[in-house]
């Protein structure tokens, strides 16, 4: 007998009669004699219709009350698979992360799991009943509903399999895989039948919202195998492993693109020891994340230093960086928030010269302008205007020959 965890997504439990197949799918799975978990998200487009919701009440909601909202979105649908499942002889059992409890901290909006307690679900498993959860939601110490992040729900089924050491967890979504780029963007993108851990974090990092970031650093850290399938066609998806020989090692195996980017610039700030810590301190103190960051020395003895946040912070962080700019007697702050960042990600990268190169000339071929470049050891990111955003992975799908398997 098998465990195994599966997640699905917002698409593949959209209407009911998308949650009477998800019902029909794990019955089946249930039924070969396996010991099922399910996690789902809320019905596609729900938790965004929750959010506005708040935000019409509240311009910037309390974020323990946003939470209490946006939480509900999967706590319709655990209880509606069950009844499902129940409707047709499986017996099920839905909790909420609360009743789980799958303890968090209380960074609300963005809490990280630190605990899970399997009592309940083993007792259920035991009795040979399937165990639906609500993804994205958790409880903190005093009792206060926490959510995890956008697209969290992966990572409540990976903490979950890991939690149980479940044979594998299965993330079902509306596409068949994890591909090359986001086909949405690059129809000609190929599913890939594995990628490497190191691989997958780094496209999750860099934008690629197939799996949240903090799912594949879960499975990592606890060595959870980990597999992205279709939740409307059969197949055997894509593979996560942690195994770097498995995977052939091509030069690039994804890209992946960032639409959420905002950079900006203080410009003729005088150069001397801890001017850094100065521009980024107030930015870090107002919790804003900073992303790429970039210093140029002029000949004047200033220096110019710009750096990229989440488009959503643009504005509290332009404001901080204006009292800076004050403050440190700089000459002016500059910022675009129509910007977007692209990255080639590949492990075969450490090996071979020239990526950089090959990355740079296909982009100026089209005359697409690089803003900011900022390199690690499997990924090269470049900044561009958003207006290019779709040539760019196109393009450089192409250069690196990547339709082609
Ligand atoms: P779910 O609601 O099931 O969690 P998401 O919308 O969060 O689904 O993630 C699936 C989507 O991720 C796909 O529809 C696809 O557009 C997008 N995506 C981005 N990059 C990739 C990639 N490299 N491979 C596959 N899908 C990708
Ligand atoms: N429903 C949440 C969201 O839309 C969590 C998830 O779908 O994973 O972000
Ligand atoms: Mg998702």
């Amino acid at each position: 007998m098998a465990l195994y965890v599966y997640k699905f997504g917002g698409t593949s439990v959209g209407s009911v009669e998308r949650i009477k197949a998800v019902a029909e799918k794990v019955k089946a799975a249930h039924d070969a004699g396996n010991q099922i978990v399910v996690v789902v998200s809320a019905m596609s487009g729900e938790t965004n219709r929750l959010i506005a919701l708040a935000k019409e009440m509240q311009a910037q909601p309390t974020e323990r009350e946003l939470d209490v909202v946006i939480s509900t979105g999967e706590q319709v649908t655990v209880a509606l698979l069950s009844m499902a499942l129940n409707n047709i002889g499986c017996a099920a059992c839905s909790y909420t992360g609360g009743q789980v409890k799958i303890l968090t901290d209380s960074s609300h909006t963005k809490a990280r799991i630190l605990r899970i307690d399997e009592h309940n679900m083993r007792a259920d498993l035991d009795n040979s009943k399937v165990v639906v959860v609500a993804g994205f939601q958790g409880v903190d110490e005093q009792g206060n509903i926490t959510t995890l992040g956008r697209g969290g729900s992966d990572t409540t089924a990976v903490a979950l399999a890991a939690a149980l050491t479940a044979d594998e967890c299965h993330i079902y979504t509306d596409v068949d895989g994890v591909y090359t780029t986001d086909p949405r963007v690059e129809p000609k993108a190929r599913r890939l039948d594995k990628i490497t851990f190191e691989e997958m974090l780094e496209m999750a990092s860099q934008g690629s919202k197939v799996l949240q970031i903090r799912s594949v650093e879960f499975a990592g850290k606890y060595n959870v195998p980990l597999r992205v399938l279709s939740s409307f066609t059969e197949g055997a998806g894509t593979l996560i492993t942690y195994e770097e020989s498995e995977v052939e090692s091509a030069l690039i195996s994804g890209i992946a693109f960032n639409r959420d980017e905002a950079k900006l610039t203080i410009s003729g700030v005088p150069d001397r020891p801890g001017i850094a810590s100065k521009i980024l301190g107030p930015i870090a103190d107002a919790n804003i994340e900073v992303d790429m960051i970039i210093q140029n020395i002029a000949d004047d003895a200033t220096t110019d230093f710009t750096f990229t946040v989440h488009r959503n912070d643009y504005q509290r962080a332009k404001t901080a960086l204006e009292l800076t700019c004050t403050e440190l007697a700089a000459k002016k702050v500059t910022g675009d928030d129509g910007i977007v960042k692209v990255s080639i990600v590949g492990v075969g990268m450490r090996s071979h010269a020239g990526i950089a190169n090959t990355m740079f000339q296909a982009l100026a071929k089209e005359g697409i302008n690089i803003r900011m470049i900022s390199t690690s050891e499997i990924k090269i990111s470049v900044v561009v205007d958003e207006k290019y955003l779709e040539l760019a992975v196109r393009t450089l799908h192409a250069a690196f020959k990547l339709d082609q398997a």
